[in-house]
């Protein structure tokens, strides 16, 4: 952000720009923001339910957390109105988010293998093989768009022709 704010570009957008801060504190403190990352340990109980963020129930990666939310928001309500509020109750909640639950350990495996990826400059190697391969291609698509689970975007992008593609994507000038 600092970065960003030091371009000259958004430094001419930015009128009074070195009188930020001057006046109000507040002026120049940012938050990046933080994702959830994992399923939140007790996310329903006697009583209560978490949607949403606070519960972890968020597609890691695939930018679609306001969608969770409401989507999460519209389970538990149903739940409450058809089986109530007790933790029992709740289990129906939790079956409902199977979705979500069962996709987040794949989620973990695409943003490892992104973060490791992206260190290792081999991002553009992918989308070179991505020209030549269509199901990573799709694969690739899938991972952001959140139209398929985790689980089918890694079986799609770790098949044997994309391993091929991107081998040769690798080695070829
Ligand atoms: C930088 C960034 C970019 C993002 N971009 C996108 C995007 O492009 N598309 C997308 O779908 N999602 C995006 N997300 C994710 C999305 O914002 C969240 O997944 C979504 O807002 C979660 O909704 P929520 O209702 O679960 O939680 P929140 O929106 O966080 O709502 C929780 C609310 O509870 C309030 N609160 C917290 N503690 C208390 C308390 N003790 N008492 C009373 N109130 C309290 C908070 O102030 C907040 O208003 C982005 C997130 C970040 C950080």
């Amino acid at each position: 952000m600092s970065a960003f704010l030091a371009m000259p570009q958004v430094r001419c957008a930015l009128p009074n720009f070195e009188n930020a801060g001057r006046f109000d504190a507040n002026d120049l403190r940012f938050f990046k923001g933080r994702f959830p990352r994992g399923l939140a340990h007790n996310f329903f109980g006697d009583r209560f339910v978490m949607v949403g963020d606070a519960a972890g129930l968020v597609r890691a990666f695939k930018g679609k957390g306001v969608t969770s939310a409401i989507q999460t928001g519209i389970r538990a309500a149903q739940v409450i109105l058809r089986d109530g509020i007790s933790s029992r109750a709740f289990q129906n909640y939790y079956r409902a988010n199977a979705d979500i639950i069962d996709d987040l350990p794949y989620g973990r495996v695409m943003r490892q293998l992104t973060i490791a990826a992206s260190r290792f400059g081999l991002m553009d190697i992918v989308l070179r093989a991505a020209e030549r391969d269509s199901h990573l291609r799709h694969a690739l698509f899938d991972a952001v768009s959140a139209h398929r689970p985790y689980r089918d975007v890694v079986r799609e992008g770790l098949t044997l022709n994309a391993t091929w593609a991107m081998m040769r994507s690798a080695f070829e000038p």
